[in-house]
């Protein structure tokens, strides 16, 4: 029986190897992780991630050939081929900060990975990381190898948080690179085989390894994901990987000599930037410029719908911004917990793509912020609601009901253009959507931005 070893049970790792599982029953599966709590969810009724599909696929092999484990020493040893999904943050601090990848994490599982193993290992380079760090992690392990052949693979992941169970059923295309040797060429086919239960082999692209590693970041033509998909008007976009991914591409374009292409991709961040900061200021020009002690609802967390990931979601920069000007907020957002919304609006810019463990126990709760578990608590006796996930059930709110209960003038800024404007213009409601004319009272304000 083929072994496989997972480590890091993220928001990749565990669907993706959940998948391998539950397509390849002949296949031992077992995603390891350091976080405890993160690997006791797993294993328990609550997952730790909310992906639609995700539970019955666990479900269905949890026990039989899928397991989760905090033992990652003795998994790694037993297996015939390592995957690493550990988390690839940007780096907040020395050469590179705020663009280039932080590989700590990537680093020290695979000294552990040399460390502990004992047979010939396939090692399955998951994360999202510079090109060419194939080539330096092969170097730690081959430095390390007390004579075990390592081969090294590149299979980048592009599901899509939200669609991620069906992204992985039936992706537009599986990525594997590997070392031309024969060697290098037995292990891919070894991986490829791994897919071939489920995708169809025109399906199953091989190459060498920094060309894999390179499309992860270059990759647009081919991908569905992106277009209608993902690039609407909005809010912004957010996401663990979409920005971090082209601020590694502006990091190996400035070392490569290339500033003009590297500002290029920077521009795309600031734009985003800007778009978060002047959603703000339409809200508070609109409202008399000033949200001073006025109760701002806040519908939609996560950065998008269908996840309850909050990793880079432009509402934590306009939640940022409207507290800035001492609004009072009340969140609700249907998959985002109390305790990931007090800790994201108390956290830098940056930390929070790194493991909860490593994040700082709870922080004190922010006063002029409450978490509601319902969006018609959320909105009752305010004068304003922010829509900023675009979550189905947004549409189907009873908005006259929710129009009674609000301070007048009741203002909607629609920052994912989920409801119908017009019909809330009918009920009296005073409708900012996002990319759309403007109401005539809103041309009217004196626009800060
Ligand atoms: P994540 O933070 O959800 O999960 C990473 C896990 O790795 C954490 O649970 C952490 O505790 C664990 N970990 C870190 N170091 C470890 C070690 N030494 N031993 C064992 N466990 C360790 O991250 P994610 O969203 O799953 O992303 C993983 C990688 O996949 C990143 O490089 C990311 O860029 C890439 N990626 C993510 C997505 C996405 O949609 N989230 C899509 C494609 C690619």
């Amino acid at each position: 029986m083929v072994k496989i070893c997972c480590i890091g049970a993220g928001y990749v790792g565990g669907p993706t190897m959940a998948v391998i599982a539950v397509k390849c029953p002949a296949i031992e599966v077992v995603v390891v992780d350091i976080s405890k709590p993160r690997i006791d969810a797993w294993n328990s009724d609550k997952l730790p991630i909310y992906e639609p599909g995700l539970d019955e696929v666990v479900k269905a092999c949890r026990g039989k050939n899928l397991f989760f484990s905090t033992d990652v020493e003795k998994h790694v040893a037993e297996a015939d081929i390592i995957f690493v999904s550990v988390n690839t943050p940007t780096k907040t601090r020395g050469l590179g900060a705020g663009k280039a990848a932080d590989l700590t994490y990537w680093e020290s599982a695979a000294r552990m990975i040399a460390d502990v193993s004992k047979s010939d290992k396939i090692v399955v380079e998951k994360s999202t990381v510079p090109v060419k760090t194939a080539e330096a992690i092969e170097k730690i392990l081959t430095h390390n190898s007390k004579g075990i052949n390592y081969q090294i693979l590149s299979n980048p992941e592009f599901l899509a948080e939200g669609t991620a169970i069906e992204d992985l059923f039936k992706p537009d295309r599986v990525l594997i690179g590997g070392r031309e040797t024969p060697e290098g060429r037995k292990a891919v086919q070894a991986l490829k085989e791994v897919y071939a239960h489920w995708v169809p082999e025109e399906n199953i692209i091989t190459t060498n390894l920094w060309s894999a590693e390179l499309s992860k970041l270059a990759a647009i033509g081919k991908d569905s994901r992106i277009g209608p998909k993902f690039l609407n008007a909005s809010v912004g976009f957010g996401g663990s990987c979409f920005q971090k991914d082209i601020l590694n591409l502006v990091y190996i374009c400035e070392c490569n000599g290339l500033p003009e292409v590297a500002n290029y991709w920077k521009q795309v961040i600031k734009i985003n930037d800007y778009q978060k900061s002047r959603f703000v200021n339409r809200v508070v020009s609109s409202m008399f410029n000033t949200v001073s002690g006025k109760k701002v609802a806040i519908l939609g967390f996560a950065f998008k719908k269908d996840t309850g990931d909050t990793r880079e979601t432009p509402a934590i920069d306009v939640c940022k911004g409207l507290l800035g000007d001492k609004a009072h907020v009340s969140i609700y957002d249907p998959e985002v917990t109390e305790d990931q919304i007090q800790r994201d609006l108390a956290m830098n810019k940056f930390d929070w793509d790194h493991p909860m463990h490593l994040q700082p126990a709870s922080p004190s709760a922010i006063k002029q912020v409450s978490v509601v578990w319902d969006a018609y608590e959320a909105t009752k006796g305010a004068h304003a609601v922010c829509i900023l996930t675009e979550w189905n059930q947004f549409k189907e709110l009873d908005y006259q009901k929710i129009f009674d209960n609000m301070q007048k003038p009741a203002f909607i800024f629609d920052g994912r253009n989920v409801v119908d404007a017009e019909k809330l213009r009918g009920i009296g409601f005073i409708v900012y959507s996002i990319g759309k004319p403007l109401d005539a009272w809103l041309k009217d304000m004196p626009a800060i931005a």
